[in-house]
This record gives structure tokens, sequence and C-alpha cells, in this order.
């Protein structure tokens, strides 16, 4: 299998974030994809490659206008107006019942944002596209008839909505490759198959609901959405996730949600994966895209959840068994003695189940 990565993604540092009522070291940092670029060598996973560019025309189908030209133009406005070179820290956020929407940098921090993991930094911007180019490339991969393939996206992407940044989130990744992939026209070997051409299926197995995702086809009748996550009662990102999410409109009934209680263990989460691959299995789906978060193991400092490193690779076996062209796109994982093992182990139980 082939992981897609370019060197630009790991710029984005930003020195601290707000956690649990403190500034603590950004969690989110380089020494993650450096992790996993070490394990996907010594494993002999397959080639590393680099990203093509793509541009901005596919990143603008999942992401409004406005958003991109403040994701891009905020550090430099940010600092223009005096404020702190750390990076683009909202002070305050944009609620239901705020009636104005200003034009200064420092009232759009926290209209686009909402949380204090996503600071904006002179590196921002093009780390995040370049992190959307190698979801791209991956997506291209699979189309042109690769099995799978692996985007090492850094910084990560299922958090981002159409336009708000959170958890870490600017781009949202999953949902860029899938619109590239939907834009595909099928050909009919693909339709022999039983698969139907525009569709396509999204499962989210990071720790934290995929919320930006889930938001971004909540109307859509093209793209299931399927997500096994920390009940939002208790975890991040709180203010979505619930099982009685099931999409609106023309998406009614085309996302699933599985909120899980903490301690959730190896048998618990594979049973769970089982209800949401026969979900995608009946969607039968042309295309899964795997928003692939391993902040599911027992030791991440962001997870509650209890599964040992010997859950991967069964999870990996188990997507392999919908056989379907997958594309893995890297979201979240915390827990970086054990990082590059664990997502090795999803990408090798794949390959070889
Ligand atoms: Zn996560």
């Amino acid at each position: 299998m082939q992981t897609v990565f370019h060197p630009t993604q790991l710029e984005h540092n930003p020195a601290r974030e707000f956690l649990d009522g403190r500034w603590t070291d950004y969690l989110e940092s380089p020494r993650r994809p450096r992790m996993i670029l070490d394990a996907i060598a010594q494993a002999q996973l397959g080639p590393i490659v680099l990203p093509d560019d793509f541009g901005m025309l596919p990143i603008r189908a999942v992401h409004a206008d406005h958003y991109l030209d403040y994701l891009q133009s905020a550090y430099e406005r940010w600092i223009a107006a005096g404020r702190s070179r750390d990076g683009v820290y909202p002070d305050t956020f944009f609620k239901p019942g705020f009636l104005y929407r200003p034009r200064g940098i420092g009232g759009q921090a926290g209209l686009y944002a909402f949380d204090l993991s996503t600071p904006i930094t002179a590196e921002t911007w093009s780390a995040a596209y370049w992190s959307a180019q190698s979801a791209l490339s991956a997506a291209r991969m699979v189309r042109d008839g690769a099995p799978a393939a692996f985007a090492l996206c850094r910084p990560p992407g299922h958090h981002a909505h159409a336009d708000l940044c959170g958890g870490y989130c600017f781009l949202n990744n999953a949902a860029i490759a899938a619109e590239y992939l939907l834009k595909d026209d099928a050909p009919d070997a693909d339709l022999q198959k039983g698969t139907r051409a525009n569709r396509l299926a999204i499962l989210d197995v990071d720790f934290h609901h995929g919320n930006g995702t889930q938001a971004i086809f909540y109307r859509r009748s093209d793209v299931l959405f399927v997500s096994l996550h920390a009940d939002p009662d208790r975890q991040y990102p709180y203010f979505m996730g619930g099982s009685d999410e099931r999409g609106e409109g023309e998406g009614e009934g085309f996302t699933r949600n599985y909120p899980l209680p903490a301690g959730t263990d190896d048998a618990r989460y594979l049973a769970t994966l089982d209800e949401a691959c026969a979900c995608i299995a009946d969607f039968a789906p042309r295309y899964l895209v795997v928003s692939l978060g391993v902040d599911t193991f027992g030791g991440d400092p962001l997870g509650d959840f209890a599964l040992t490193g010997d859950a991967f690779p069964r999870i990996g076996a188990r997507l392999a068994q919908l056989k379907l062209p997958t594309v893995f796109i890297m979201e979240g994982g915390y827990a970086i003695e054990q990082l590059g093992a664990n997502v090795v182990g999803v990408l090798s139980g794949f390959a070889k189940g």
C-alpha cells in the first residue's frame, strides 16, 4: 500500500493549546507523522510518495470561499493588528443569538473556530493545503485501480466544517477526497460488480465524532457517513454525534452514529464495527473513505476507550472484508510511542485481510 505525505505538513507547529483548564504542549505535534513514517518504513508497508498538486478547486468543492480566504490571511492580519506572534487564538466564540458579524480579525477568529485547539500560525495554511493534497493523491490512486492507499494527513480534518475549524482540523481531508471520488465517472467494470457509481461511504473510526464530515454531508443521500466514537454526553466534540442524528431532508437515514461508553474494549468495539460494516455493505457504495484515528487506544491521553494494540490489525482485516476500494485518511492518535504501530496495524491488517 502506498503512503502519501508532503514534508510541508510538518511545519504547522503551534506551541500550545488550552485543555482541561490549563495551557499544555500542542498534542497534535509534528512528531506524530514522523513516528508513523518511521513505523511504515520499518514494517515495509510500501512506498512513501509526495502528493501531486490538485490546486484549490477540489478544496473549494467542500469549503466556503470566505472561510478559505480567512484561513489563508488570518495570521498576517492578526500580526498586522498587533496581536501575539504565537498564533491566532480566539478569545470569544460566536453563538446563536449574536447579531453582528465582525470584519476585523479579532472577532473573525471566534466566528471561524469552535475551540482553542486550532491556532493558526504562519505555517498553518501551507501544511493544511498539502495535507488535503495528500488526501486527493491517495484518492486518485484508488480511483486508478489501487485496492487501497493511505494519506498521512496532518493536520487532520474530520472536525472541520465547511466554514469552521476546530479539534486540530482546518480542511476536511476525508470530505475533500470523497467529493473528488464522487465526481469521477463510473467505468463499466464497477457497475458490473454491483456497486453504485454515485455512492460513497465514509467510515470514521477516530475516538472523537467526525462532526465536520457529518455536517458537510448531512443533507446528502449519495454519501453514507458512519461513525464509531465516544458518547458526546461525555467527550469532545460534545455538540454532535448522538445516535438520533440520522441525516436531514434527502440525507435522512444516511448518517449513522454509534456512541460508545468509557472503557470500550476490543470485543465491544469490534462487535460495533461489525454493525457499522453491515450498514456500509447494505448501502453498496463504490468507494470507502476511512477517517483513521487510533486515539481509541487504551493509552491515549485524549481518549477513554481500552483498545489494545491487537485490535488495530483486526479493524483493518474487518474493513478488508467489505472488498471496497478504500482510501485511508489519517485523523487522530496521541499515544505517541504506540502511534506508528497502531496505524501500521490497521493498514497491514487490511492489506493481509
Ligand atoms: Zn480524535
